[in-house]
């Protein structure tokens, strides 16, 4: 297959967050490649000696049903047949797994994380953050394909999670509209902010993800490959503190929780923060015990039937 068809190929895929069809996804892209799977459902691959350098994308999809779907291409652009009934293209990440499995077959050195469950609150990173942080001790760098648009190197994912200076480093060896980009959204690598100095996120050229209308600029989507092959990453300036406390403006101290030392900056943090609140908000909202019991459990029972699947030994054996 040449690279359109892989990318169109990879685009037939519907890939919610522990479904059959992204289990065939990553058979089929992923495994090849020799990546394994961890203990938090990651897919994970170290290429060279102590890599200093996390790529990161994710396997699932906002796709509402697993299962193929058609998509057509018009010369630049690929996006859902006509009369596709799907409620997304899906290009969210697999532009961004497309990418990666470019750069470990061109041997790029580093610490390859297909992330598990972004989708529904980063749940792959989370994981490994909380369980595993070890496994980041040599990381100065998480860069993740997972960016709308053309043109930007994100230092900001709601909070700064990349200096101006990396950014900078890194967009000069990027095609020369790249630039440094505040305007992030949350993905993995901002999971990552408190354990690896720069967190960041590249643009692929998907345009209006999560929506039935979202569109692949292939020609980008290669292009960066192009360039991601020959990184060099003894360029990259690495100059932020993780550890640094995030400057707050002037209504900053609002967003302190109860325990005043833990900034609330996702969902996720609110809900760690103030279980009974939600839970009562949620109440109101209408959804009921057993909803919310078959949501959370039937992704386990699911998790849990892909890792039958594998030989428990290699599965614990640490990918890496
Ligand atoms: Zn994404």
């Amino acid at each position: 297959m040449n690279d359109l068809e892989t990318i169109i190929s990879m685009l037939s895929y519907r890939r919610p967050a522990g479904s059959a069809t992204e289990m065939a996804f990553i058979k089929k892209f992923i495994i090849p490649l020799g990546a394994k799977m961890d203990k938090h459902g990651n897919w994970r691959l170290v290429i060279g000696e102590d890599p200093s350098v996390l790529w990161s994308s994710h396997t699932d999809s906002v796709h509402s049903k697993e299962g193929f779907q058609k998509v057509d291409f018009d010369g630049k652009f690929i996006s859902l047949a006509v009369n596709s009934k799907s409620n997304c293209l899906g290009a969210d990440c697999a532009a961004g797994v497309w990418i990666m499995s470019e750069m470990i077959k061109a041997k790029v050195p580093g610490l390859y994380m297909f992330h598990f469950a972004e989708e529904i609150g980063c749940v792959g990173s989370n994981a490994v953050v909380e369980k595993e942080p070890e496994l980041l001790k040599a990381i100065k760098s998480a860069v993740a394909f997972d960016r709308r648009g053309t043109a930007d190197v994100i230092t900001h994912q709601g909070v700064r999670t990349a200096s101006d200076a990396f950014a900078q480093s890194l967009a000069d060896q990027l095609p020369s509209r790249f630039k440094p980009s505040d305007r992030g959204v949350l993905t993995d690598t901002k999971q990552y902010r408190h354990l690896v100095p720069e967190c960041t996120n590249l643009s692929v050229g998907y345009y209006n993800e999560h929506r039935p209308h979202e569109a692949l600029d292939v020609g980008h989507l290669i292009e960066v490959r192009n360039h991601m092959v020959k990184i060099d990453q003894s360029k990259f300036v690495i100059e932020r503190d993780p550890l640094a406390k995030p400057k707050l403006s002037k209504a900053g101290g609002k967003s302190f929780g109860s325990f005043g030392r833990f900034r609330e900056e996702t969902l996720r943090d609110l809900v760690w923060g103030h279980p009974d609140k939600v839970a009562a908000f949620l109440e109101n909202q209408g959804v009921t015990f057993d909803q919310l019991r078959d949501v959370i459990h039937e992704r386990r029972e699911r998790k849990a039937n892909i890792n039958d699947l594998f030989d428990p030994l290699d599965l614990f054996s640490g990918a890496a």
